[in-house]
């Protein structure tokens, strides 16, 4: 077997196994759906994605439902102002979009990665703004990276993070908004009492994705409603929200959980007993957390994977610390068997930001954005994180690029 590009993985540690061919891939047209999606014209329809080994297309049910689905998720988007200043520059470049932001310089590495699922889902972690747009603590971006993260191929956000509510309700509608405008999914914070009460589901050809969103705490402050955002980190709570999605028809159920200690290399004792709650019930498939800005394990608990901490998708953090500047990003593929759909192969990747100007760097190839040096710090370090509870002797496999 060969690989477009030089890879890293296999020369860290022997325990690490090559990439089984990659077999996954729906040649299906996703349609997402949210809350208040539903509530308009139809839900829109996004291109899939399709991976370059399976020419033969998905293998199909007598109902033309699709086999396998397979789903990315990425950490936190958390855009400093440096950010917004390298995008503001960026857009004025001869090769730039021509429009007050161009993150698509900050996103570009991500890209291919978003594109090899069928669907990919972000965590935005702070409002939509109007100018002048604001830094820690109370945040607000621009419009513009909803509309740059849906041109690099993601369905969709969660929405649900202790910054949810930094511009209060004006700004939490201002967002799901902007989602819908450019046809992404989202769950986690509502403009309505009534799309808070929708399951929050995705339909992609036949296969119904439900996805259970909450956070820790929104720092202090109360939403103007109970309902305005997913909040708490009860496992009776979001046991039986995942049991009414399923009820609502979801064929996969998976948690998206905003919780655990900044900065840290392990989740607090509190968010693993809640990761097992949620893997050990019956009713997740797959259990997936962000918040700490930092990289945490993955384990696999009775059979399902928890990835505990998915670190920074993009930020730029007023000291920035290597821990702030890495992040991995997880592509779970469901199989189904029989009504039963189960992550048959779970798959995660790493990076790290660039300094200046920021931009996301895969660090498991040499054909990478920051330093050879940089790169293999980042991948070992990022390695022995991921799985210090033995994920890779579970199965967990390096994500490569068909
Ligand atoms: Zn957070």
């Amino acid at each position: 077997m060969s690989f477009p590009l030089p890879i890293r993985f296999a020369a860290l540690t022997v325990s690490i196994a090559l990439p089984a061919a990659l077999t996954s891939g729906c040649s299906v047209a996703p349609q997402t759906q949210s809350g208040a999606l539903t509530s308009t014209s139809g839900a829109p329809t996004v291109e899939a994605s399709q991976p370059a080994k399976d020419q033969d297309g998905p293998k199909e049910t007598p109902m033309d439902r699709p086999e396998e689905l397979s789903l990315t998720v990425t950490g936190d988007v958390l855009l400093h102002p440096q950010l917004l200043d390298e995008a503001e520059t960026a857009a004025g470049k001869s090769d730039g979009n021509g429009k007050e932001f161009d993150f698509e310089p900050l996103l570009a590495g991500l890209k291919p990665y978003v594109q090899d699922a069928d669907v990919a889902l972000c965590n935005l972690e702070t409002p939509i703004g109007t100018p002048p747009y604001s830094g820690y603590p109370l945040f607000t971006v621009p419009s513009q990276i909803v509309s740059d993260l849906a041109a690099i191929g993601y369905d969709g956000c969660t929405t649900a993070t202790n910054h949810t509510v930094d511009a209060g309700t004006k700004g939490v509608i201002r967002t799901l908004d902007t989602l819908a405008k450019n046809e992404m999914f989202y769950t986690g914070s509502y403009k309505s009492k009534k799309d808070s009460e929708q399951p929050p589901i995705m339909d992609i050809s036949g296969v119904k994705l439900g996805v259970v969103a909450t956070t820790y705490s929104l720092n202090g402050m109360r939403a103007d409603s109970d309902w305005r955002v997913d909040t708490g980190v009860n496992s009776l709570k979001l046991i039986d929200r995942a049991k009414s999605a399923r009820k609502a028809g979801a064929d996969i159920v998976v948690a998206a959980v905003h919780d655990g200690a900044e900065y840290t290399s392990a989740p607090t004792e509190s968010q693993r007993k809640l990761g097992r709650a949620l893997a050990s019930s019956g009713e997740f498939d797959f259990v997936y957390m962000h918040h700490t800005h930092s990289v945490l394990p993955i384990e696999k608990y009775k059979g399902t994977w928890i990835v505990y901490g998915l670190g920074n998708s993009v930020a730029k953090h007023a000291t920035p610390t290597i821990l702030n500047r890495e992040g991995i990003s997880v592509k779970a593929t469901f199989a189904r068997d029989g009504e039963n759909w189960d992550v048959s192969k779970l798959q995660w990747v790493p990076h790290q930001l660039s300094k200046a100007p920021v931009a996301w760097c895969q660090v498991a190839t040499t054909e990478t954005c920051v330093s050879d040096a940089d790169a293999k710090a980042s991948l070992q370090r990022t390695l022995k994180t991921v799985n210090a509870y033995g994920a890779v002797d579970d199965g967990l496999e390096e994500w490569i690029l068909p």
